[in-house]
């Protein structure tokens, strides 16, 4: 969709803004696809801001760096783009599943343009019809998505021939923390930078991310917009030799598989699976946790994916950030950082030490973690879960349940609480919009950065007057 740049011109002549026309918050893939959206469509005033460091100054070690600066979380991620109306996000209840479909398209060829990797994986019907087969023997249900694998490695330099492309066309602060949203009589007016500075906007984007969640919800409480509670997901980072699922993740990359635990009903999925890749320690806001990703082209001899396990909680306790924090804190407490454990002394109730780990046939990619028990971290509610999610995988992929499996613990997923939006990503405020995974609109890099095509796609349609061309 674009716009035309003739009728556009002849509309601004006849129009004025303040400071800036449009203020992004944030710029991680979300804020990002909006400035490149806004900017393809000729829209000019557009100012993004990020609280963290330009991409040449963030360092993979750096704890703040992880997370914030451009191109946010995602660009020391692992760039898998799922191309699913089912994972990823709920863009799937603002828009029909053609509508999204043709959305999550267009959005993945950006990334494409800007230097993705032609390939895809799970784009074969007969094979991938054939691991459903086999997943509902198992009891496990696959859900099919076609994947496009960006690789640790490329990440930063398609981040950076997107900053390149809104050179001179947008304007882009880094190391400018956002305080605080400003409005008038129900309508955004601008921002408020930590330090005092005022920034006044006909339009605001916010696109603050995981890591800017709190603040979201805090202005979102202070705004009067209504917020629902999302669950939490807590698990473990299973690591095993790659053969064991190589004809699976040669065919699909990332199987989405999901059980329902049999003691407790409970739904547990795999998820962030990670082929000849590696385990890593994140760092979140004073929490050690586990997490995965692999190179394009650097290879270990192991896979990793994690196992999570999803809580809701109802009435009278709606803080379940807080509950996956104590539960990753207690690992933290016992491990003093993250902790390993092989399948078969979980099983067998006695810790892993480091000479147990020594003699494991799975070698460990993560040397930080500190060998001991997870069964003292776990409720007994989520030990049973994954237990019986690793005995389903086995019937799939025999090779699973061994004894040399691998565990890391914890691996947690806070979401952000869902703020109420339009289809176009509106808030009630007038001319706010709130996208990406801060918003808890999304979940993950595709749908994070087309939630930015659709805020954009609806402030350029707002500001010339002009319906996107189809
Ligand atoms: C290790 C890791 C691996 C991942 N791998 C994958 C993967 O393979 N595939 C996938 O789909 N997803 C993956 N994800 C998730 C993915 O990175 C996120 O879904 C995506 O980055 C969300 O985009 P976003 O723009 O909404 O937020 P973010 O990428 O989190 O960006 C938000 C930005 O806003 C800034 N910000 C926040 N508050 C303020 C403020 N008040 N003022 C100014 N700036 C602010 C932050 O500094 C940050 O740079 C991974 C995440 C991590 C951490």
């Amino acid at each position: 969709m674009t716009f035309s740049r003739r009728k556009i011109q002849k509309k601004e002549a006849a129009f004025k803004y303040m400071d800036y026309r449009v203020i992004i918050i944030g710029c991680g893939p979300a804020g990002i696809f909006t400035a490149l959206t806004l900017a393809e469509n000729g829209i000019d005033g557009v100012i993004l801001f990020d609280q963290g460091n330009d991409l040449e100054k963030r360092e993979r070690g750096a704890v703040r760096d992880v997370l914030c600066g451009w191109g946010g979380a995602g660009a020391f991620s692992d760039g898998k783009l799922n191309i699913s109306t089912e994972v990823g996000g709920y863009l799937s209840e603002f828009l029909d599943k053609n509508a999204l479909i043709e959305l999550l398209h267009s959005t993945d060829g950006i990334f494409v343009k800007y230097g993705a990797p032609n390939r895809v994986f799970g784009d074969s019907a007969v094979s991938v019809e054939e691991i459903a087969d086999q997943a509902r023997l198992a009891d496990l249900e696959f859900i099919p998505t076609v994947i496009r694998h960006i690789g640790t490695e490329n990440c930063k330099r398609i981040l950076n021939n997107m900053r390149k492309a809104l050179d001179g066309k947008v304007e882009v602060r880094t190391c400018s923390q956002v305080q605080s949203l400003l409005h008038e009589e129900g309508k955004i007016r601008g921002v408020k930078l930590t330090g005092g500075q005022v920034i006044n906007s006909d339009y605001v984007v916010a696109a603050p991310g995981r890591v800017g969640a709190s603040w979201m919800k805090g202005e979102a409480d202070a705004l009067g917009l209504t917020t629902m509670t999302s669950p939490v997901d807590i698990g473990v980072r299973v690591e095993l030799p790659a053969t064991i699922l190589k004809k699976i993740t040669d065919i699909t990359y990332e199987p989405k598989l999901i059980f329902y635990s049999k003691t407790f009903d409970d739904k547990v999925r795999t998820f962030c699976m990670n082929p000849y890749g590696e385990v890593v320690i994140e760092e979140n806001e004073g929490i050690t946790t586990v997490n995965g990703h692999s190179y394009a082209k650097r290879r270990s001899d192991n896979s990793n994916f994690a196992i999570l396990v999803s809580s809701t909680f109802t009435e009278p306790f709606r803080d379940p950030i807080a509950y996956g924090r104590y539960i990753a804190r207690l690992a933290n407490l016992l491990g003093g950082g993250a902790i390993i454990q092989r399948l078969g002394d979980l099983l067998a109730g006695r810790r892993s030490t480091r000479d147990r780990i020594e003699h494991c046939l799975t070698r460990p990619t993560l040397l930080q973690a500190t060998p001991g028990d997870l069964s003292f971290v776990f409720p007994y509610r989520h030990l049973q879960s994954i237990i019986e999610m690793l005995q389903a995988l086995d019937k799939l992929a025999p090779g699973v349940f061994s004894r040399h499996t691998l565990l890391y613990g914890v691996e947690v997923k806070f979401y952000s609480n869902r703020i109420e939006v339009s289809s176009e990503m509106e808030t009630r405020v007038k001319n706010l919009f709130a996208i990406g995974d801060g918003a808890g609109i999304t979940r993950g890099l595709l749908q994070a950065s087309a939630s930015g095509v659709l805020a954009a796609q609806a402030i350029s349609s707002r500001i010339t007057g002009i319906r996107p061309d189809k």
